[in-house]
This record gives C-alpha cells, structure tokens and sequence, in this order.
C-alpha cells in the first residue's frame, strides 16, 4: 500500500491507497523456505493496516494469509521436512523461542517477535522461516489452504471456551472469523448454536454450515431472542467476532449466569466497554476474555481443515493486478473473505482427492 488512510474515507484525497508495488527479491537464509504464492486472503484486518494501525511508513506490503507451494529451501532445512513442490500455508510471524514468555509457552506475547520476517504475503513470492510454514493436507486445496491462520484463531476461541458439550453458543459477527468459529464450536459439541449477525449473505452462509438459529441485530430484539433460544438462561459462551462498536455493548447481556464471553474481534484502540461489576463478574460470575494470535493453535488448525466447509468462503477471488478492486470489494462485506491469485498454479490433485467433509463444486 502507498497511503495511509482509511479506504472508506469520502475525502479523496486522504483516502488509504492500495496498489501493485515492485519490491527487491527476498536473500533465501539457511533455515529459510522460498514459496511460490498462490492465494493470499484479506483479512478484517488489512484495512486496519492500511489506516496505519501497526505502522505508517509507506510503502508498505500487506497479507499474511497465504497458500503456496515450496520452490527453495535453504541449507539447514530440516526440522520441518519441508522439501520443494511441498504446498504449504503459513504463519506469518516468526518468534524467538529463547525469552520469557516463549520458554512458558506463550509466544504469542514474544519479547523479540522477527520483524524482518514479517514479510508481506500479497506477492508473487515470500521468503519465510521453517517454522512458519505447515505443510497442507492433500485435501485440502491451495485456495481453501490459505484460510489457515483464520483457522487457527478459531481453534484458538474454541481453546479459550473451554466448551462442555452440549453447551449453548452465540457468536456475533459473520464475518471469515464468526463463520469459521461456528464450524469448529459445531465439531466442539456446541448447541443451539446461534450467529447473530446484520448480512443476509451470512446468516445463510452460516445456516448451510450448522448454525441452528440466525438473528438479525437490526430487525429483531437479539436479547429477547436469545431468551427465546436458551429458555431464558441467555448462552453458556457468547463469541464477538464482530468487533463493530454499536454491538458490542449488548454482547454481555446474551451470557448466561457463570457463562463465558470471548472478544474475538481487533477492537479500535480507544474503545472503552462500559462494565457493571456488579452485575455481570460478581452475580453472574461471567467470565470474559479475549484472542490476540494463536501460535499453538497451528498444527490443530491444518488437522482440522479437511473436516471444515471452507470453498464457500473462498469464492471471491481476484489477480494480484487487481488488488486494489479486491480491497474496494472487501469493504462491501458482501464476500465473507475475499481472496488475492498472487500467481495461477495447477491445483488440480488436491480438488480430486478432497474428501466427502468438503464438497466442492
Ligand atoms: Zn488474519
Ligand atoms: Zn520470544
């Protein structure tokens, strides 16, 4: 991206810019992988990347859900076993493993995370390290595969829930993070499942997918519909995936006593929840927590892919020339993930061999 800005600003001339920028090949280290891109997604997450939210000095490249197959590897590549033509998809942060919270298994707030890795995935090749790449299952197709970091947030909320089976579930929010929440809380043991969410598109999405109930936050009452769903007990977790400021208030209020709620959404920074102690953490005892990233969700997460419905979601593709319509057609929300064809590869044996989980059509 070359400006930083909002890309819905009605300002033209302060609008965030997106386009197709040269950057120098990437050195191959010895411990390193050189992919081919096929697919990379935009996340809920870029937009806010290109607002300059992480940084601000421009150029800058985006992306870090990505597909591809293996085309290098360096010299001291051997821990994965990952060897050329392998097809991957990939983390894109790699941690240090030697300070604090890395030793206590808690990399996700690594002291001295490897920015020189963070190399952006929307590009016709990425270099990155070893460990973060996995390599996918033969059932598992290049454009479905590059949904693997989503994934791994949803298994990472599925970890935080600490579901009971048969427990009750809201999640709020149908976007890629709420949908694939949805399919992995499904497979957890999760009932009355319910997406609460104002896109049409998506409610349906998430009712092919194992949603029992959908609510409209805009035409319906979704407090009293929750009371309705759970006989009046409100669900035993709630999930936001929506991050959307006029929602999130409410969020609290579908929980049932001694239920759990997970933030799941990037919030704005200067958003403050207003909160009633009383009310919700000492005569309800709910317990509320949140997903930042989810390192050791990965290797669950690629387990989990051929067992989840993921074409639906992968529908929305566009060449890397068009980028820019890929983020103008994001913001539309109409696509639940809208995904970038970085380079065209022939990923025919995977779509034969997908199993019966994932029909594709
Ligand atoms: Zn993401
Ligand atoms: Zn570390």
């Amino acid at each position: 991206m070359t400006r930083v800005g909002s890309l819905v600003d009605p300002d033209e001339d302060r609008r965030g810019i997106v386009e197709v920028v040269d950057f120098p090949r990437q050195a191959l280290g010895p411990e390193d992988v050189r992919i081919r891109v096929a697919y990379a997604a935009i996340c809920g997450s870029d937009p806010h990347s290109v607002e300059g939210f992480f940084r601000s000095d421009v150029p800058f490249g985006l992306g870090h859900e990505v597909s591809g197959v293996v085309i290098e590897i360096g010299d001291r590549v051997v821990k994965s076993g990952l060897k050329p033509g392998d097809r991957v998809a990939c983390n894109f942060l790699k941690f240090c493993g030697t300070c604090r919270p890395c030793l206590d298994g808690r990399q996700q707030f690594c002291e001295f995370v490897q920015n020189e890795y963070r190399r952006p995935g929307m590009a016709e090749e990425i270099v990155w390290h070893e460990s973060q790449v996995y390599r996918l299952p033969d059932t598992v197709s290049l454009l479905d595969g590059c949904l693997l970091e989503p994934t791994s947030i949803a298994v990472r909320i599925a970890d935080k829930a600490r579901l009971r089976v048969g427990d009750s579930v809201a999640i709020c929010g149908g976007g890629p993070i709420g949908q694939l929440a949805l399919q992995v809380l499904k497979l957890s043991g999760a009932t009355s499942l319910t997406l609460i969410e104002p896109i049409a598109e998506r409610r349906e999405l998430a009712l092919r997918h194992g949603a029992e109930h959908v609510v409209d936050p805009v035409s319906e009452n979704q407090l009293d519909r929750a009371q309705e769903i759970t006989g009046g007990r409100g669900f035993d977790l709630v999930v936001d995936a929506s991050g959307a400021r006029r929602a999130l208030p409410g969020v609290l209020d579908l929980a049932a006593k001694g239920g759990t709620v997970i933030y799941a959404a990037q919030y704005p920074k200067d958003y403050e929840l207003p909160l009633n102690l009383s009310a919700y953490l000492y005569f309800r005892e709910l317990t509320l927590t949140g997903v930042y990233i989810a390192p050791y969700a990965f290797p669950r997460a690629v387990q989990l892919m051929p067992h989840l419905r993921l074409s639906e979601l992968t529908e929305a593709v566009f060449d890397l020339e068009d980028a820019a319509e890929a983020f103008r057609v994001h913001m539309t929300g109409v696509h639940p993930k809208v995904v970038i064809r970085c380079n065209p590869i022939d990923d025919s044996a995977a779509a034969a061999g997908a199993s019966p989980q994932t029909p594709r059509s």
